[in-house]
């Protein structure tokens, strides 16, 4: 159903861009909340979502609010080797990501044991260690389940 375009008010959002010093901006919320609803979304997705929401906004502009938002700490970048950079708004909890080989699909996993950086390296060089980042590679469910295909049939 169309929602008649209308933002829903997000004041916890706005509240998130001043405490980051950034000028509360109609696409700035917009791809804030186009984050925190689809998490793990890829550039593309987030563009869709947040012409839905406010109407036509150029590539360029989401591209820089992305990183504008990723500098300033209230969005947090992913990008497994292999996949375009996704983005998640869920940030400080040192989470890490199951992700699919065969669809690609990113799912969050809670933080390993206990708190940040919750592993421990055998041997820490002696860096001060505040976070790891852990991807766990595998099939998910639904794809484990269907035979083993190859992912590009080449056809000539
Ligand atoms: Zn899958
Ligand atoms: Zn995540």
């Amino acid at each position: 159903m169309d929602e008649g375009g209308t933002v829903p008010p997000t004041p916890e959002l706005e509240q998130k861009l001043r405490g980051a010093r950034l000028r509360v901006t109609r696409p700035r919320l917009a791809v804030l909340t186009a984050v925190r609803d689809h998490p793990h979304a890829d550039t593309d997705s987030i563009i869709g979502v947040v012409r839905a929401n406010i109407g036509e906004v150029s590539h360029q502009a989401v591209y820089d609010v992305l990183r504008a938002l990723t500098a300033a700490g209230l969005v947090r970048r992913i990008q497994p080797s292999g996949s375009v950079a996704r983005y998640e708004s869920r940030l400080g909890d040192n989470h890490h990501h199951l992700v699919c080989r065969s669809c690609g699909v990113i799912v969050d996993v809670d933080c390993a044991v206990g708190a940040t950086p919750c592993l421990t390296a055998s041997d820490d060089r002696g860096f001060t260690i505040d976070e790891a980042e852990v991807v766990f590679w595998g099939r998910c469910p639904d794809c484990s389940t269907q035979p083993h295909t190859t992912q590009s049939s080449a056809r000539s």
